[in-house]
């Protein structure tokens, strides 16, 4: 046979391959192998009809919470497949002292793609020590990136209180050392500003997250979105949805969307305290940025290519030929919907997205419909559970 598995009739959106049409999509060894309007089943051992469906490269969501040395994480497998999520990066969990003990209990452990942000604070998000500027040492964090490149993309500061910009510009150092990106999560102080921070700390390709949060000041009084914003993206600076516990209000994301300041990034920040209210598990989050009034294409555009770009892997979030089949087949069904926020506000919106299989690797990892299985009554013998 030439292929393992063809994937057929779905509506495939590959933004990073400029495709959005029906096609079907063959994989052998793990990889894609044809991306085609009419893949004869005949020339594979396996096909699934995927008519209705949207077929999109594997989410990819910057920002999870998956380390066990915090007490908010959640091992990824069921809450990223179940999502059509194959790629998680965890913002900071881990710093220099812990990243090889996360390594060996989690990211080895997991059928998930886990990727690491590094955290500035050598022993991650312990509570208090993230407000320790002397455990801020950029020197050993930069080293422990460059150290594990197949893991580590960057890094990340967060949750820092203090008046000063040690928290920021070690980070900055640290990703300057090791030539990665850093996230940064920013709660402003009188002492330092947020547009400082995007105008003048940060470097082009940076990321910050939780852009909709309430207590980042995106727009003015009047909910215009403010020209710092704008000169910020113009300069090249990421900004990331980050969704959390306490990070997205619908006061500032519509508004925001409305005025085409839309995340770059679209990601959950998903931990215990946002997965179950406000719900920010991907599917949901990226659901709401279509209720906002987001197309279809920018918020899987945003979901795929541009976060595998912020990442600099840009061997992922696409369907290109060989790349590893990394898949999501999605239903965008109609009706009725209600999404909340971090407020704990409603929107009314009338689209969602669901997942109707997620592939990891090219092995089918989620298919609550048994799109893959045959039926009952014709499957003959069978015993084997699961395989
Ligand atoms: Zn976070």
């Amino acid at each position: 046979m030439t292929y393992d598995l063809i994937l057929k009739g779905g509506h495939v959106v590959d933004p990073a391959n400029q495709i959005d049409a029906v096609m079907d999509v063959a994989i052998k060894d793990r990889k894609i192998a044809a991306v085609l309007p009419n893949i004869p089943s005949t020339e594979s051992s396996k096909t699934v009809s995927v008519f209705g469906y949207y077929v999109t490269p594997g989410l990819i969501d910057i920002h999870v919470h998956v380390y066990g040395g915090y007490d908010g994480w959640m091992f990824p497998d069921v809450h990223s497949f179940t999502n059509g999520v194959t790629t998680v990066v965890d913002t900071g969990g881990a710093g220099w002292k812990s990243f090889e003990e996360f390594r060996d209990t989690i990211i080895t452990k997991s059928q998930t793609r886990v990727l690491v942000l590094l955290n500035i604070v050598g022993a991650g998000m312990l509570g208090a020590v993230e407000q320790d500027i002397n455990e801020m040492d950029p020197v050993p964090c930069a080293e422990t990136v460059q150290k594990y490149p197949e893991s580590i993309v960057g890094v990340k500061t967060a949750h820092f209180g203090g008046a000063g910009w040690e928290a920021v510009d070690r980070a900055i150092r640290a990703a300057e050392l090791s030539n990665t990106p850093v996230m940064i999560d920013f709660w402003p102080r009188p002492t330092r500003s947020y547009s400082d921070l995007i105008l003048k700390r940060m470097r082009p390709n940076d990321i910050h997250t939780h852009v909709y949060a309430q207590h980042i000041p995106t727009l003015d009084s009047d909910g215009k979105v403010e020209d710092y914003m704008l000169e910020a993206r113009e300069r090249g600076i990421l900004f990331d949805l980050g969704h959390g516990a306490g990070s997205f209000w619908w006061r500032v994301a519509v508004p925001a969307i409305q005025q085409g300041f839309l995340p770059d990034t679209i990601s959950t920040d998903l931990h215990k305290r946002s997965a179950l209210i406000p719900n920010a598990n991907m599917l949901t989050t990226m659901s709401k940025c279509l209720n906002m009034g987001m197309s279809l294409e920018d918020v899987l555009l945003r979901s795929t290519a541009k976060p595998a770009q912020a990442i600099h892997r840009l061997e992922l979030g696409n369907l290109g030929i060989d790349a590893e089949a990394d898949i999501a087949v999605l239903d965008l069904q109609r009706g009725n919907f209600g999404f909340v926020d971090s407020g704990h506000a409603r929107l009314q919106g009338n689209q969602k997205l669901q997942c109707m299989m997620t592939i990891r690797s090219g092995q089918i990892v989620w298919d609550p419909n048994g799109l893959s299985w045959p039926d009952w009554k014709t499957a003959g013998e069978y015993t084997v559970i699961n395989h």
